[in-house]
């Protein structure tokens, strides 16, 4: 929904960002003791802990696969992380996310080498500020590379979108709410493929085009800082 709001000004967007710039992004890996592996993220506002278990075998046993390990994924977010109170405990909105969560990283993990068992993803938002499924799918493959499981690569996510009839990449809270449209995408960079593409508003063939190509280029710039905190992690080999 559009309100009357000045996006631009002098060529800026609200928070002074030009419109192929990300906000900061900042990940730590490895924060929790008792997880496999672990990962915090700041993204802008956002503020999201990541932990993985696993793999260890799977319950309810009628999950198990023979043949291959599942990936469960549980995506929350806390009553207080918005302005006004959310309703505490699991939403649509909440298992939504979480599915496609799951539907992003899983083509990038290597599940064969574990039959019966299950990795499990928990993402806790503790401050939302739009752009938290693209933050937890970035926060969420670090602590699974954090955990040791097999990989075939990073999955860094990022979302364009449209406000004022522009093309901008890694929408915030006002652009969010009041644009045009919202992309989020996850991209494996290696394959060159996108493992979450959503779309939410209305886009032209072209402005699709462009969006995407914006939001590739801003997952290759998450890639970037993945790799960074996890080299900085293991060069300086801080361990809980
Ligand atoms: P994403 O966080 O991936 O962009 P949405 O598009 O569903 O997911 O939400 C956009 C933003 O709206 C969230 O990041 C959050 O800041 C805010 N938001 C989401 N759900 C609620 C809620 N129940 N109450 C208040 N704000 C919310």
């Amino acid at each position: 929904m559009e309100k009357d709001i000045k996006f631009f000004t002098n060529g800026k967007r609200i928070d002074g960002r030009a419109i192929d710039e990300l906000r900061n992004i900042k990940i730590e890996v490895g924060v929790f003791k008792r997880a496999d592996g672990s990962s915090y993220i700041e993204w802008g506002g956002n503020k999201i802990y990541c932990a993985v278990y696993g793999p260890r075998e799977a319950y309810p046993r009628f999950l198990q696969k023979s043949d291959r390990a599942i990936l469960k994924c549980r995506y929350n977010m806390a009553s207080f992380a918005v302005e006004e109170r959310k309703r505490p405990g699991p939403s649509r909105r909440g298992v939504e996310i979480g599915k496609v969560t799951q539907g992003a990283l899983e083509p990038a993990l290597i599940l064969e080498n574990f039959p019966k068992c299950m990795v499990e993803v928990n993402i806790e938002v503790i401050q939302a500020d739009a752009g938290t499924r693209c933050a937890g799918i970035t926060a969420a493959s670090v602590a699974l590379a954090n955990a040791g499981i097999p990989m075939k690569e990073l999955v860094p996510a990022c979302a364009a979108g449209k406000v004022e009839d522009k093309i901008v990449l890694d929408l915030c809270k006002e652009e969010d709410n009041y644009g045009q449209a919202d992309l989020p995408l996850a991209l494996l960079p290696r394959k060159n493929e996108f493992s979450l593409l959503q779309m939410d508003g209305d886009l032209t063939e072209d402005q699709l085009e462009e969006a995407i190509e914006l939001g590739r280029k801003g997952c290759l710039q998450v890639y970037e800082i993945q790799k960074e905190a996890l080299k900085k992690k293991y060069i300086t080999g801080d361990v809980f």
